[in-house]
């Protein structure tokens, strides 16, 4: 268990870590920030930070040396990267996690061995493999590959007009999954959390609008019944649980139907704090990040408690420039990540309404 002033490592220097470590800070913990080069908005709200490839090995040694727990804002870390610091210094959540949740296959088959609702998906890893699998899956269906995808990316719809040899050559000939394609009439995701000495908090459901695949827009309560909302709580508690998983983490869902009809199937685990639980920033009595930084360092989860009716919106690309206005508004809780430069596609910020 940490006590206040000792210090957090984070791999990875972008918002996720910079919430992170501006939530660290009033409860007396210092974090110290692991990043390659680049546009690394944590430094800034920082203690300390190192600037080294994850391949790193003498980097990654010190900052081991130097920090009481590791943790991180991203589950794309190499495997290697896990163990050398995992050999020295706690790794939370534990690289299990980030094992399973880094290839879609083995995520969706783990998802699938709790007995939890996935869609239907076959691994493809040529094109005659896709044509078999297009055979069984039927038209449209989606093909992702296992490795590395996030945002839409390395992803492709196939419907009737699109041959399999061009979605193939469309996500780069890479190992794959095709999955069924869900006639969904919402996605939806839920933020937990778990804590060192296993107790379990779910945020309410969060309902997602996505516009070319990024998350636009989280809105609460999620517009599904009270059962479906239970029953995706109850999902995030076994998946936490299965994992042996230490610190927050969301779990998206497609909504097929509605009322008595309402289906869910799993999506996709993020290991770590996520997009759709930025409301909980001003509309929750704790944070996510806050709750992250309390599971890591052995500490009691804070309350979930939802303080309104939710809307948050996020600021992409230029979007940042309406911040003069959305600070005129009285008690809006405006989030600007501080990076560099505005691209199209880029998270530069984000907004939270709460209805009291
Ligand atoms: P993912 O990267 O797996 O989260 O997928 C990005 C987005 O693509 C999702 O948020 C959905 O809007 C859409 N999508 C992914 N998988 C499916 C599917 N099996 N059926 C329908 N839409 C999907």
């Amino acid at each position: 268990m940490l006590k206040p002033g000792d210090t957090i490592g984070i791999l990875g220097g972008g918002q996720l870590a910079r919430m992170m470590a501006l939530a660290a800070a009033p409860l007396g913990l210092k974090c110290h920030i692991f990043a390659p080069e680049g546009d690394n908005p944590a430094f800034d709200v920082a203690a300390a930070h190192t600037v080294a490839g994850y391949e790193d090995a003498a980097a990654l040694k010190a900052f081991a040396a130097a920090v009481s727990v590791v943790t991180y804002e991203f589950e794309n870390v190499p495997a290697t990267t896990a163990d050398i610091l995992s050999a020295q210094v706690p790794v939370l959540p534990a690289p299990r996690a980030l094992a399973i949740t880094q290839d879609r296959w083995t995520e969706k088959s783990f998802i699938r061995d709790l007995g939890l609702a996935v869609p239907d998906f076959v691994a493809v890893s040529s094109v005659e493999e896709l044509e078999a699998a297009l055979v069984r899956l039927g038209r449209p269906s989606v093909l992702k590959t296992r490795r590395l995808g996030y945002d839409g990316k390395g992803q492709a719809i196939i419907r009737d007009d699109v041959t399999a040899q061009a979605a193939w050559d469309a996500i780069g000939r890479a190992p794959a999954i095709l999955e069924a394609f869900v006639p969904f009439e919402r996605e939806v995701s839920v933020v937990a959390a778990r804590s060192l000495s296993r107790d379990v908090v779910a945020y309410d459901v969060c309902e997602n609008r996505h516009a070319h695949h990024i998350l636009a827009e989280t809105v609460l309560p999620a517009a599904i019944s009270a059962k479906t909302e239970q029953a995706a709580k109850d999902a995030a508690r076994q998946i936490a649980e299965a994992l042996d998983y230490v610190g927050v983490f969301a779990v998206e869902f497609f909504v097929a139907g509605f009322g008595d009809q309402e289906a869910l199937s799993v999506n996709e685990i993020a290991p770590r704090v996520h997009n759709s639980g930025h409301w909980t920033l001003g509309g929750a009595e704790t944070s996510q990040f806050e709750q992250h930084i309390r599971a890591v360092a052995g500490w009691p989860l804070g309350s979930v408690k939802r303080l309104g009716r939710i809307s948050m919106e996020n600021l992409i690309g230029d979007d940042v420039m309406r911040w003069p206005e959305l600070l005129a508004e009285p008690g809006l809780v405006v989030e600007i990540y501080g990076k560099r430069e505005a691209r199209p596609g880029r998270k530069m910020g984000h907004f939270t309404r709460v209805i009291r």
